[in-house]
């Protein structure tokens, strides 16, 4: 490698590794601090209902809120972008409360305790998690039910989707690339008698499915309706962000 290129690489290493050791911020690369002000500031919560899931395909007439907390633009999307890629376990902290405030506005929306309600984790892609070597999701769910109790916490869906991105995929393409992506720990598909089966594992009580960023709501969709047509009792969505 001849010496400018070296001297581009290993600038780009520092400054990733500025942010990972907490050097620099997470969302503006601002030197001397993990997370400035303004970017803290970026995080602070503020629950809305992004959209819904429509699932009348289903059950007739049936719409689930989801609820988001952050706008996925800008500083937060900076943060969770090198959350989940660049592996910086810490910034779950910071995500937490933006999660937790969402979580606990779906629930109102949809007349339910959180006491009473069992969170389910979005799943991710195996080859995505073997990459990325840890649980971005998982970890900031384990923050924030800290500050907002729930029942419980449950893992029970399969992500049977191929390897591959669907960042570049549009609205359309991404619905389709959706249609059968999940599956429920334990159960077959399809046969009433498969379905029985892993029926001991699933929640009873009501059901948020709680996931990082909302998009097109395509994916919470079809893991919803996963969820439903084993017999969960899924309410709402809870996400960090929405895009815009
Ligand atoms: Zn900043």
């Amino acid at each position: 490698m001849d010496r400018l290129r070296t001297g581009v690489v290993s600038g780009l290493l520092s400054s990733v590794a500025d942010v990972v050791l907490g050097r620099s911020c997470a969302g503006c690369d601002e030197p001397g601090i993990a997370l400035c002000e303004e970017c803290r500031r970026a995080l602070r919560a503020r629950p809305r209902l992004r959209r819904s899931v429509d699932l009348g395909d289903i059950e007739p007439g049936l719409h689930l809120p989801v609820a988001c907390s952050l706008e996925y633009r800008g500083a937060v999307r900076q943060v969770l972008y090198r959350f989940k890629d660049h592996r910086i376990p810490h910034l779950a902290r910071p995500l937490a409360p933006a999660l937790a405030a969402s979580i606990g506005f779906a629930a109102e929306h949809a007349g339910v305790e959180c006491t009473d309600t069992t969170l389910v984790v979005m799943p991710t892609r195996r080859s995505t998690a073997k990459r990325r070597g840890f649980d971005p999701l998982g970890s900031v769910v384990a923050a924030a039910i800290g500050e907002q109790p729930v029942a419980d916490v449950s893992t029970p869906l399969v992500d049977t989707r191929r390897a591959g991105t669907s960042k570049a995929l549009g609205v359309w393409e991404r619905q389709l690339a959706t249609a059968g992506a999940f599956s429920v720990r334990g159960q077959v598909r399809g046969p009433v008698r498969g379905q029985r089966r892993g029926r001991g594992r699933l929640p009873d009580g009501p059901v948020i499915l709680v996931d990082d960023i909302v998009t097109t709501g395509a994916t919470a969709r079809e893991a919803a309706a996963t969820l439903i047509v084993a017999g969960v009792h899924v309410v709402a969505v809870a996400t960090i962000a929405g895009t815009p």
